[in-house]
């Protein structure tokens, strides 16, 4: 660490936090005893806690945000040179980060050419979910208003988002939620779904179709949008099951519902290509994303269309009604889209997306290893640096280990200094998942120390 904070200013800061800090997806009961951790500096892969502790950081920030790593002093000058320029004016005008990075963005995005700024990526998503929901009511007399999403799947924390929310356990407590979100189930080959007959088709067309038979029952008139993670993030690391994307595409088109592909995670180089969906050649009409757009530098989302959707909200220009009603204040902020724009050129300038790819193979290769080491291990998925193991009690069954188990795990990997993430707990037999999403620019040896943490730690809790 660098010494600019005392012992003295450190502990009162834990102090501070503890009497005054709700953490994020905490439960704080320990705290009245216990310290809460708090994060001092980050440098590169690694960060330093309130007791000079030093991690290698394992999931970027903690939910694969930091993706170009820590302490990029290139992005703080660009982001304090444009505060001192201009640091906000509405959404409303144009911005000169806005407009470039708009420019640089749809570079990498073949068929997609129009990008609203907002900050988040429940936001970004629910800007999608009502531009749909405004072409429904333009086009098609307010009939195709209903929205589908995937079992697993996580698209934000808004009430709106929630309704779209393929995991109960972070939704449950919270209605009643918005109507018109339909269900469909995962794809998770794994535990795939009851009734595939493997002979005749592949687990993804079969994945596909069951969207179908939901769209039919619904009515095709009646489902405007669809809206998938390119490979589900918090809900498991579900990478999608070959011959999936071309079938989804395909009834989309069949029943003229809008493709929202949520690249919240795997956007901007997170797979090892700019977005996740550009490994299986989707042509989505819908794309978000936050996380990576600014690697956590500055609080930055973009919600990208198409221009046959753009088209939609410039006819009938008389009409008072007849434009996107939607204002996100921060979504003018400039130092979002100037943090971006400078992410972006590190990622070009280094070869992340490459080291991604291959780095993102190294770690595959390991949790092949272990895999092969500890039969816990049930399966292992990943894409690029998006990696997954999960963790069963019997290969067989398919039974989860515990809740305290995976918390364990994820422990013992923190007394060697390693922080990993785990998909989100609680219901047991679902989210029995470790997650692995380094920085774009980790090492051989990064990877590698990850992973023989992880053979210790399974070793320590399974034997
Ligand atoms: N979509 C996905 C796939 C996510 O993982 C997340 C956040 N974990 C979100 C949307 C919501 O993003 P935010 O927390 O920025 O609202």
């Amino acid at each position: 660490m660098d010494g600019t904070l005392s012992q003295n200013d450190i502990s009162h800061v834990v102090d501070a936090d503890r009497a005054h800090v709700w953490h994020h997806l905490t439960q704080h009961k320990p705290f009245e005893t216990g310290e809460p951790r708090v994060i001092i500096e980050g440098k590169g892969m690694r960060v330093w806690d309130q007791n000079g502790r030093e991690f290698l950081d394992a999931v970027s920030g903690g939910v694969w945000t930091v993706n170009v790593g820590y302490g990029r002093e290139e992005i703080a000058n660009v982001i304090r040179d444009q505060l001192i320029k201009l640091n906000y004016f509405s959404g409303s005008a144009g911005s000169v980060p806005g407009a470039l990075y708009s420019e640089k963005l749809i570079e990498k995005m073949p068929g997609m050419t129009r990008v609203y700024y907002c900050n988040s990526g429940s936001e970004a998503n629910e800007k999608a979910f009502k531009m749909i929901r405004q072409i429904a009511h333009k086009r098609y007399g307010g009939k195709k208003t209903k929205i589908l999403y995937r079992d697993r799947d996580y698209h934000g924390g808004t009430i709106g988002t929630m309704s779209a929310g393929g995991q109960d356990e972070r939704v449950m407590q919270y209605g009643p939620l918005a109507p018109d979100f339909i269900r469909v189930p995962h794809c998770m080959e794994y535990r795939a779904q009851e009734g595939w007959n493997p002979e005749s088709e592949s687990y993804g067309e079969y994945a596909a179709n069951l969207i179908e038979e939901v769209i039919l029952r619904e009515g095709p008139d009646t489902v405007g949008g669809l809206c998938l993670e390119p490979v589900t993030a918090g809900g498991g690391v579900i990478t999608p099951p070959e011959g999936y994307w071309p079938r989804v595409q395909e009834i989309c088109r069949k029943y003229d519902i809008l493709l929202h592909i949520d690249e919240v995670v795997c956007g901007i180089g997170r797979t090892g290509t700019w977005f996740g969906y550009q490994h299986y050649g989707i042509e989505p009409d819908f794309v978000t994303m936050a996380k990576g757009v600014a690697s956590g530098y500055a609080a930055i989302a973009c919600c990208v269309t198409t221009e046959r959707v753009f088209d939609m909200f410039k006819d009938n220009a008389d009409d008072p009604m007849n434009y996107f009603r939607d204002i996100s204040t921060f979504g003018g902020c400039t130092a979002g889209p100037a943090a971006a724009l400078e992410n972006m050129r590190i990622i070009e300038d280094e070869g992340l997306l490459d080291n991604t790819t291959a780095m993102g193979a190294r770690m595959m290769t390991n949790l092949h290893n272990l895999m092969e080491k500890h039969r816990v291990v049930g399966d292992v998925r990943g894409k690029g640096l998006f990696c997954g193991a999960e963790l069963v009690r019997d290969r067989a069954t398919k039974e989860a280990v515990s809740e305290k188990e995976i918390a364990q795990v994820v422990a013992e990997c923190g007394a060697q200094g390693v922080i990993i993430g785990a998909a989100n707990r609680s219901i047991p037999g679902l989210n029995n998942v470790l997650c692995f999403s380094p920085a774009l620019i980790a090492t051989p040896d990064d990877i590698d120390q990850i992973t023989d943490a992880v053979d210790v730690a399974l070793g320590k809790v399974f034997g």
